[in-house]
C-alpha cells in the first residue's frame, strides 16, 4: 500500500520514489507545520508544495518573483490535470474575474502570483475568506538584503504569520549560506519552521579550471572530446557570443547565440532549438538559463569568469541535471580579473553593495587560485563541509604544484613601489626583465634599484605571479582604466619578511590533460 503523498507522485506526477527530502518535508507541511527548505536548483523544490497542496484541502498560494518561471509551471501542472492558475498584470479585468470565480468556487487547488501582488490589501482580505492549504514562498532568498536577488516586496510577506496563523508556509531557495538563512527566518518570521538543508554538492560534475591562454583553441580542445553533445558556453559580453558562436558553426559545431539584445523570436527558436535536438552547443550570455530544464546539458564551458561563486555554481549546476557524468570547464585569466574589478568600481549602487560583491569576486577568485580540491572550496563557500578531497576534479586528479614565491613576489612588490604604485604589469614586467625599451627609458626606469632584478625568470612567470598577487588581494588595481597597480594593505607582512607565499604553479594548457603529481 502506497501513501498518500506517494500515490499523488505516482498517480499525478509520474514518478515513483521521492528524493532527498522531499518525503520528509511534504509530511512535515501536510501535518500543518512550516518549513525552510534550501535545496539546489534542480534538486526538486516544487514537488515539496505542490503535493501536500493536493494533499490538504483549501488552496495553495505559491509566491515567485518570476512571472515566466510560474507561467511555465503552471502549464506543466495544466498538463498533468491539476487546476493551477497564475494571476499577473497582463491579465484583463475579465480574465481575473473569472479566475477570482473559480477560486471562490473552490475549483483551483494552486495559485500563482506575485509577492507585491499577494500584500495587496484587497488580495490579502479576499484570501481570508477562502480556506488554505499552505503558503509556499519561492526564491526566499530575495528577501535577504545581503543577496543581490533582493526584492523589497518580500519583507512584506513577514505579515503572512499573524494574519493566517493557521496556514503551513514553506519557503524554498537554492542560495544556502547561513547568513542568507538567517535573514529568512528572521524577515519571515519562520522561527517555528523545520529546516530542511539538503547537499548542494553535484558529484557528477567535474570540475576543471584551466589558465587562458589561446581561449578559442582551449575551448575547441575540449569541445572537440565532446562532438553531438549538448552545452552551454558562457561568454560576458554579447558580441563575444556572437564571434564564438560564428566561430563554432565554422569549426562544424551546431551552435547558436543567445543574448538579450537578439530579437525575442530569434531567441525562443534558438532555445527551442537547444532543448529539442540533439548535440546543439549554446553560445550565451547569462541572459541563458534561467528556468531552462534540459537534463542532459552534458557541458558547461565558461570563456569568461562568473562575478561570484553563486553565479558559477547556478550556472555550472545546468550540466548533469540527469545524473550522468557531465563536464564543467573555465578558462581564467589575468585580464578576467582585471575586467570585472573595473566593472565592479563603475557599477551603480552604494559602497556597501560593492563591498558585497567585491566580497563575492574575491571568493570566485580563491576558487580558481586555490591549492585545494575545488569541489571541497565551493562546498565551503556555501557552509557545507565535504571531509575528503572529491577525487573528481581536475586539482584532485592533476595534482597541483605549488612553489615558494615569497622573493620573486618581494621582487614584484618592489618593483611596483619604486616606481610610484602607478604602472600595469607589462611596464612592471619591463622593469623586473630589464628590458630597456622606449617607455622605460622615458621615465628613466633603467637607474630605478629594481631594474633587471628579476631576469632570472621568464615573462610567464611573472605574470602568472601577479595575477595571483592581484587575486589574492596583495596587490590593488588601480581602475582608472590604465590598470596601475599598488600595493594592498594586506602585503606588508609579506614585505617585511614576516610571512612568507606558497603559489601555485601554472600549467601550460597543451600539458593539462597529461596527469601530474602533487609536490
Ligand atoms: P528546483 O525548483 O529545485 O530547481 P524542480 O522542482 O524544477 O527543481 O525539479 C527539477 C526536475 O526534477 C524537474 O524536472 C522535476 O520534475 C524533477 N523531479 C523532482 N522531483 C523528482 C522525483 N522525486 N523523481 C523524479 N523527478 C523529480
Ligand atoms: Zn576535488
Amino acid at each position: 500500500m502506497l501513501d498518500p503523498a506517494q500515490q499523488i507522485l505516482k498517480e499525478v506526477f509520474g514518478y515513483d520514489q521521492f528524493r532527498g527530502h522531499q518525503a520528509a518535508i511534504i509530511q512535515r507541511l501536510a501535518g500543518g507545520g512550516d518549513a525552510l527548505v534550501l535545496m539546489p536548483t534542480g534538486g526538486g523544490k516544487s514537488l515539496c508544495y505542490q503535493v501536500p497542496a493536493l494533499l490538504r484541502d483549501g488552496l495553495a498560494v505559491v509566491v515567485s518573483p518570476l512571472i515566466a518561471l510560474m507561467e511555465d509551471q503552471v502549464a506543466a501542472l495544466e498538463e498533468l490535470g491539476v487546476a493551477a492558475v497564475a494571476l499577473n498584470s497582463t491579465q484583463t479585468p475579465e480574465q481575473q474575474r473569472d479566475i477570482a470565480d473559480r477560486l471562490r468556487r473552490g475549483e483551483i487547488k494552486l495559485l500563482y502570483l506575485a509577492p507585491e501582488r499577494l500584500v495587496q490589501p484587497r488580495m490579502l482580505a479576499f484570501l481570508q475568506r477562502l480556506p488554505l492549504a499552505l503558503f509556499a514562498i519561492d526564491e526566499a532568498h530575495c528577501v535577504s538584503q545581503w543577496g543581490h536577488d533582493f526584492r523589497p516586496e518580500y519583507l512584506q510577506l513577514g505579515q503572512l504569520a499573524e494574519l493566517f496563523p493557521q496556514v503551513p508556509r514553506i519557503a524554498l531557495t537554492a542560495t544556502a549560506d547561513k547568513r542568507t538563512r538567517e535573514e529568512i527566518v528572521q524577515r519571515l518570521h519562520l522561527q517555528q519552521a523545520e529546516l530542511f538543508v539538503s547537499s548542494f554538492d553535484r558529484p557528477n560534475i567535474f570540475y576543471r579550471i584551466v589558465l587562458k591562454d589561446q581561449p578559442r583553441r582551449q575551448l575547441l580542445a575540449f569541445l572537440e572530446e565532446r562532438r553531438g553533445e549538448a552545452g552551454i558556453v558562457y561568454c560576458l559580453s554579447r558580441r563575444k557570443v556572437e564571434e564564438v558562436a560564428a566561430f563554432l558553426v565554422q569549426q562544424g559545431f551546431a551552435a547558436l547565440p543567445y543574448h538579450a539584445g537578439l530579437p525575442s523570436e530569434q531567441r525562443t527558436l534558438h532555445q527551442r532549438r537547444f532543448l529539442n535536438e540533439e548535440g546543439v552547443i549554446m553560445v550565451a550570455t547569462i541572459a541563458f538559463g534561467m528556468g531552462i530544464d534540459k537534463p542532459n546539458v552534458r557541458f558547461v564551458a565558461h570563456l569568461d569568469l562568473p562575478k561570484s561563486l553563486e553565479a558559477y555554481y547556478q550556472e555550472t549546476g545546468r550540466a548533469g541535471r540527469d545524473g550522468l557524468p557531465a563536464d564543467a570547464w573555465m578558462a581564467y585569466g589575468l585580464q578576467d580579473v582585471l575586467l570585472l574589478k573595473q566593472m565592479l568600481a563603475n557599477s551603480e549602487g552604494d559602497d556597501r553593495h560593492k563591498r558585497v560583491e567585491q566580497h563575492k569576486l574575491e571568493a570566485m577568485l580563491a576558487l580558481c587560485e586555490e591549492t585545494r580540491c575545488r569541489r571541497q572550496v565551493l562546498l565551503a563557500y556555501f557552509d557545507e563541509v565535504l571531509p575528503q578531497p572529491c577525487g573528481h576534479c581536475d586539482i584532485c586528479v592533476d595534482g597541483i604544484e605549488t612553489w615558494d614565491a615569497t622573493e620573486p613576489a618581494r621582487q614584484a612588490l618592489s618593483a611596483i613601489y619604486r616606481s610610484g604604485q602607478r604602472y600595469g604589469v607589462g611596464h612592471l614586467i619591463d622593469l623586473l626583465l630589464g628590458r630597456e625599451n622606449d617607455r622605460v627609458r622615458s621615465l628613466g626606469h633603467q637607474h630605478l634599484s629594481v631594474f633587471g632584478i628579476g631576469q632570472t625568470r621568464s615573462e610567464a612567470d611573472w605574470r602568472s605571479l601577479f595575477r595571483q598577487l592581484i587575486a589574492r588581494g596583495l596587490v590593488d588595481v588601480d581602475l582608472d582604466g590604465h590598470g596601475g597597480l599598488r600595493l594592498a594593505e594586506s602585503c606588508r607582512p609579506l614585505l617585511r619578511g614576516a610571512a612568507s607565499l606558497q603559489l601555485r604553479r601554472d600549467v601550460g594548457w597543451k600539458r593539462q590533460s597529461v596527469p601530474q603529481h602533487t609536490s
